[in-house]
């Protein structure tokens, strides 16, 4: 029988707080991670391109959204951005603020963060225990059982912090969620977030790759669910960028997606008439292709053409009527896809979906169902935008936890 008095399954960013703040908090207690992949933090390596986005100077309940948002104010009232700041200041990591009030390591390297943590869980002695995947977990006379393919574990107090499936590639899985459902929570399915969100479009293979600055608005039929500014990036077959990332949080609850992309929100219509009025004048006795010049990279310019059904792309700019750049006025500003729900998680940085708020409590994040039970990360039902605030939720609810066990 392997005993130990606290077992955390999961080596993910919210598991390692977790271990390093239950050691400082408890030196006599033995303290395990349970890891199933080669190594602890592999998740962490590839977040913020390899910078690692790891917290938000500005965070509040308006970034986050789920069941547990509810209760985010009281949460964050005891761990606040800076005591995740201060908490890694002491761990050795220097950090600097970028727009938006994105935190970074120094280094812009992701490594630099894991480095810390593995250095302080190594330096107390923290037993990390990898390649060992959790199948399944009972809890038995005031223990908790915690069986894995060929032992079996037990424990007094249990941490469960095994993300979401997520990029399934870099370990993620929805284990916890099935665990917790069998201690007796109760908890939303996973659905992808902040991942690109699908169109039917023939048009975007030939803008694959482009960035451009503009508004994303994403509608339920003819209901508006929510705009967000920012870079949009056209992919194959879906539209990108960190304003779709957000806006696909809210694709699971709408019936009938669709987005509509403003390519000039600062540009009021009239003003964009004028401007179209006035490149007709200029680029006169050019081709079609070129009468986006200076507004428009060249490829963008043909789209929207091929869009608004204006063809040859050989006539002359002077042949252009009044009510076609009325109709490249409308699709500039209002360009319509036909989006699509799926439960693609290969592409997406988190997951909506976890344990449901109020089975939580807010101040330790110990299960209210099970004693001694904590929940962590993106097990619980909150998601955040991106910015930083997902690996704020996973440090600082690894943080409370660690602290209260
Ligand atoms: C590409 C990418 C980029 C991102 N960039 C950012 C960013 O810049 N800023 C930001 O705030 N957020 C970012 N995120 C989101 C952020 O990484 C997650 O929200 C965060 O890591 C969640 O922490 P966690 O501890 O809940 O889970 P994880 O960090 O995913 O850790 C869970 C761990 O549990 C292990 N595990 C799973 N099942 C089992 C099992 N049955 N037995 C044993 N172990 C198991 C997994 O292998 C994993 O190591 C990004 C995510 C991705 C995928």
């Amino acid at each position: 029988m392997i005993y130990r008095d606290i077992i955390i399954v999961g080596g993910g960013a919210s598991g390692m707080m977790c271990a390093i703040k239950a050691k400082e908090n408890s030196p006599q207690k033995s303290v395990a991670i349970l890891e199933k992949q080669g190594r602890i933090g592999r998740k962490l390596l590839s977040t913020g391109n390899g910078r690692c986005n790891l917290c938000n100077e500005q965070c509040s309940k308006s970034d986050f959204h789920g069941s547990f948002a509810e209760y985010f104010d009281k949460f964050a009232e005891n761990v606040p951005p800076k005591k995740i700041i201060d908490e890694f200041f002491s761990l050795g990591l220097l950090t600097k603020t970028e727009a938006e009030g994105r935190i970074y390591p120094i280094s812009n390297h992701a490594s630099s963060v894991l480095d810390v943590l593995r250095y302080r869980l190594e330096f107390l002695g923290i037993e990390i225990i990898c390649e060992t995947t959790v199948k399944n977990i009972k809890k038995i006379k005031g223990n908790f059982e915690i069986i894995t393919d060929d032992k079996k574990f037990y424990c007094e107090k249990l941490v469960i912090a095994t993300g979401s499936p997520a990029s399934p590639k870099l370990g993620g899985t929805e284990n916890g969620l099935n665990f917790l459902k069998t201690l007796g929570h109760k908890v939303c399915k996973f659905y992808p977030a902040l991942s690109p969100i699908k169109v039917k479009s023939d048009i975007l293979t030939s803008l694959k790759g482009l960035r451009v600055q503009g508004k994303v608005s994403l509608f339920d039929g003819k209901k508006l669910v929510r705009e967000e500014k920012g870079e949009i990036q056209f992919a194959e077959k879906a539209l990108s960028g960190i304003c779709v990332f957000n806006l696909s949080t809210y694709l699971n609850k709408v019936e009938n997606p669709y987005l509509k992309v403003n390519l000039m929100p600062d540009f009021s219509e009239n003003l964009l008439k004028e401007i179209l009025n006035k490149n007709k004048k200029i680029f006169s006795d050019r081709t079609l292709e070129d009468y986006f010049t200076g507004i428009f990279q060249k490829k963008l310019g043909i789209a929207l053409f091929k869009t608004a059904e204006i063809y040859p792309l050989s006539r002359k700019v002077s042949s252009l009527e009044e009510n076609e750049i009325n109709k490249l006025t409308s699709i500039i500003r209002n360009w319509e896809f036909q989006a699509y729900k799926d439960n693609d998680f290969s592409k997406s940085q988190a997951c909506a979906g976890g344990v449901i708020g109020k089975e939580i409590n807010t101040l330790t994040m110990e299960s209210k169902i099970v004693k001694n039970l904590y929940i962590l990360g993106e097990c619980v039902d909150i998601v955040g935008d991106c910015g930083g605030y997902n690996l704020y939720f996973a440090f600082a609810s690894g943080i409370i936890a660690g602290e209260n066990l």
